[in-house]
């Protein structure tokens, strides 16, 4: 076993009725890289992410996560991954200290909230109410909210979905940061811009799939029909076009 290895993939499957939602993924993500996932909306994504930070059982296979297996040890993964959310309803009509008061509180966590307020750029906010917030500072807020509990290992489903182009950037930036102090990050986005420039490796999904999965430089340079950014690989692998006709 690669000892930086934190995330063990092997050969898993997951079943959701009678979709075989991920089939037979194997691959490693190391201590302090940043990962996304892409693919269409249906190709998986979700349910490897939910396998992964073990809200769900694999059917085939072994996931094991800071060495935890997630089939049998999932609760003792708990306190060292955030507890992500695709809503914030939970927090909706909190200020932004109040939402981190209660995190903190869940987590029974010592933290400084002004070094976090500080850290996400979100002192002048603290006193405003979530729900009133951009959308891009409210994701700011769910991330810090969700990290408090100091995690080593971070998953995100979609967070910058919706966000403007500077607000995807501020994100990703964070996220940016958070990888300089050591953190494993495994994140599903659309931004394929972001993804190229931030990520250390990246993986495709297609029909439950892995089809691919290096760093996006590699990926770009060996594109079968060339093109140099992640939206040519997007189309490459995770759409799959052949002669301009989706297949
Ligand atoms: P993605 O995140 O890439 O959009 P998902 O992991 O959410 O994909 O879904 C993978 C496949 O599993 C899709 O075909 C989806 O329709 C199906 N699926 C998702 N949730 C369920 C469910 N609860 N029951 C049955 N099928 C599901």
């Amino acid at each position: 076993m690669d000892q930086r290895a934190v995330i063990q993939a092997k050969h898993v499957s997951k079943y959701l009725g009678a979709t075989h939602a991920v089939k037979q993924i194997s691959f490693e993500v190391s201590q302090g890289e940043l990962f996304g996932i892409i693919g269409k909306s249906g190709a998986g994504k979700t349910t490897l992410l939910e396998l992964l930070s073990g809200q769900r059982a694999p059917d085939e296979g072994s996931v094991r996560v800071l060495g935890f297996d997630i089939a049998t040890e999932a609760e003792k993964l708990k306190e060292h991954i955030n507890f992500f959310m695709q809503t914030t309803t939970l927090v909706d009509k909190k200020t932004v200290r109040e939402a981190l008061e209660m995190f903190q509180d869940y987590y029974r966590r010592q933290v400084d909230i002004n070094v976090i307020l500080k850290q996400f750029g979100l002192m002048p906010y603290a006193g405003q109410i979530v729900n009133r917030l951009s959308s891009g500072l409210r994701q700011r807020t769910m991330l810090a909210a969700s990290i408090i509990s100091d995690p080593s290992i971070i998953f995100l489903d979609e967070p910058t979905t919706g966000l403007d182009s500077q607000s995807k950037r501020e994100y990703w930036s964070i996220l940016a940061g958070l990888r300089l102090q050591g953190k494993t990050i495994v994140i599903i986005s659309h931004d394929m811009t972001e993804i190229q420039y931030c990520c250390d490796r990246v993986g495709v999904m297609r029909g439950g799939q892995l089809v691919a999965c290096d760093s996006p430089m590699q990926l770009i340079e060996e594109l079968p029909r060339g093109g140099l950014t992640m939206e040519a690989v997007y189309m490459e692998y995770a759409v799959g076009y052949e002669g301009g006709v989706e297949v």
